[in-house]
């Protein structure tokens, strides 16, 4: 029976974590669809591709030799088999991304080899992302959007990333990428059909357990 848990939201929504857990507490694969975008950037970034020029990130995206793990057990990214695990989660790959998830002939590359994944897993998977309730998988069983405060997702920001940097600046990275990426996907509302969840008063066991019901 197939199970597709579409999940959306903004970076520091707590996407991540919650949907990792919804996949270990239904036994379903997992793909993090953002380390895939992240993975692309940093081969193209480690390539010298130059990010404004479409076709060549284009052809990139053709060219990357992929492998993310697909359970929520284990987390890695391999390019062209380099560990590139942590290397996708630098600052300096979170400032590049949106150049590279902005251009349209990479995300119909990696949209494809996404749908790809979840049939390899006979559509019993959650799927984490930006597109995945409109774009990737507007037929999945199950399809939420996972909204908080701005308050919220900088103060979850700021635990993530350990408080080296000072919320300020902290502040301006993720709202700039937030509205980079709206340029091309619209993850801020939910469109028909699919369930928001607002995370911002809610803890982590909470917000799973809110998920789970849907
Ligand atoms: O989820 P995460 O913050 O790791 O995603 C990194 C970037 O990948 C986003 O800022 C966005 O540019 C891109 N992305 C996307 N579509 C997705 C997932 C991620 O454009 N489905």
């Amino acid at each position: 029976r197939p199970l597709v848990v579409a999940i959306d939201g903004p970076s520091g929504s707590g996407k991540s974590s919650v949907s990792k857990e919804v996949a270990r507490r239904l036994h379903l694969a997992y793909l993090d669809t953002g380390a895939m975008y992240r993975a692309l950037t940093w081969f193209c970034v480690t390539s010298g591709i130059d990010l404004s020029d479409a076709a060549a990130v284009e052809q990139a995206a053709r060219d990357l030799v992929l492998d993310v793990s697909t359970t929520p057990l284990e987390e890695y990214v391999r390019v062209d088999g380099t560990d590139v695990t942590d290397a996708i989660r630098e600052p300096v790959i979170s400032a590049a991304v949106s150049a590279v998830a902005t251009t349209l002939g990479a995300r119909t590359e990696l949209i494809r080899r996404q749908r790809a994944l979840i049939e390899k897993h006979h559509r019993r998977m959650v799927v984490e992302g930006r597109d995945i309730t409109t774009v990737v998988a507007p037929g999945a069983e199950v399809r939420m959007l996972l909204t908080a405060s701005e308050e919220a997702r900088l103060r979850r920001r700021g635990i993530q990333l350990g408080g080296t940097q000072n919320t300020e600046q902290l502040a301006a990275q993720v709202t700039l990428r937030d509205a980079k990426d709206s340029t091309v996907v619209n993850f801020t509302q939910a469109a028909d059909g699919v369930v928001t969840l607002d995370s911002s008063e809610l803890d982590f066991a909470k917000t799973v357990d809110a998920a789970l019901v849907i």
